[in-house]
């Protein structure tokens, strides 16, 4: 016996309805397939209701060859940043090209990459860990907020320092123009930020009331004959790179963004940005520098 189905008014037999059914859930499914995806929000800004009209932290890393940092470095953050409820995405800004690092350019890579979504960035070293649970990472509505004072960083103790960790929050850190992108190798881009926040009349704030020392207050996961620092300097780098620099910032800063992902460790999203630096050689030929002429051994 065949059965038969009354469709919008139309008799059917049980096998054509079945046709039209799997053909009208295929071109829903094409349908839906066409359907442009919106980008992803940063899954960890799961936003409770304590953290709801906080402002959200983008923590900037500038990172090359610091995975097993990173491995530490991600937990880590998400245990001491939870704590506090605020609302922060890890997004490591990856320097793939050959040029020399240069953690100036990519931190205002990740703040132009950041700044629509979020209200205040850290550059924050990979290798630094807070681990007072006193260091808070708030808003820094009056001024640019050294997490790493000299006072207890583990390794730099001069006044002006303000590397390691710094939260600044947006309209700060386009004042000053962002950072240089004269700086090839290590050191120095962070005294030139202090001149720049010292210039537009910034005063940097430091934590209070924290009573761990230089030896207590962070993990500085650094072996310096393992994770060599690049301290070579050439052409006329030492020269130009002594003076405050009136010239780059965020609006020069050259790049090309060759991918992002979205990745976890141990199940906590951070989002990679892989970036190449392009390097104007006429300006800054320091980016990279000659090898040493090799001294031949006597046989
Ligand atoms: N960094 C990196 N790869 C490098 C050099 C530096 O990822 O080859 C990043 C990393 O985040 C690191 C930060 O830049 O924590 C500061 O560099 P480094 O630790 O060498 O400086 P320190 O403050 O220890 O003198
Ligand atoms: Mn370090």
């Amino acid at each position: 016996m065949v059965r038969t189905i009354i469709l919008m008014g139309y008799k059917f037999s049980s096998s054509k309805c079945l046709i039209i059914c799997l053909g009208f859930t295929f071109l829903m499914g094409c349908f839906i397939a066409t359907l442009p995806i919106p980008p992803p929000e940063p899954q960890n800004l799961r936003l409770s209701s304590r953290t709801l009209d906080k402002k959200k932290l983008a923590i900037i890393v500038p990172f090359r060859d610091r995975f097993e940092e990173l491995l530490e470095f991600v937990p880590h953050m998400y245990k001491f940043l939870g704590k506090q409820h605020i609302p922060f995405h890890i997004f490591v800004i990856q320097q793939k090209d050959v040029n020399r690092f240069n953690r100036a350019s990519l931190i205002n890579v990740g703040f132009l990459y950041t700044k629509e979504k979020y209200e205040y960035i850290a550059m924050h070293d990979v290798d630094l860990l807070p681990i007072n649970d006193n260091l808070k990472y708030s808003y820094p509505a009056l001024g640019p907020l050294h997490i790493s004072s000299p006072q207890t960083h583990p390794k730099y103790h001069y006044d002006t320092f303000i590397g390691g960790i710094l939260l600044i929050k947006k309209e700060h850190f386009e004042m000053v123009k962002g950072m240089s992108n004269n700086y090839w190798g290590w050191g120095l881009e962070d005294d030139e930020f202090y001149v720049r926040l010292k210039d537009a009349g910034l005063k940097v704030i430091r934590p209070q009331n924290i009573t761990t020392g230089t030896e207590n207050t962070f993990k500085h996961i650094h072996d310096k004959s393992y994770r060599k620092r690049d301290m070579r300097k050439c052409y006329n780098q030492r020269e130009v790179t002594r003076h405050r620099d009136r010239i780059t910032g965020l609006h020069d800063v050259s790049y090309t963004i060759h991918s992002t992902h979205s990745v976890a460790i141990d199940d906590l999203p951070i989002t990679v940005v892989n970036v190449e630096l392009l390097c104007n050689k006429t300006a800054t030929p320091w980016c990279q520098c000659p090898d040493p002429p090799k001294v031949k051994k006597n046989s």
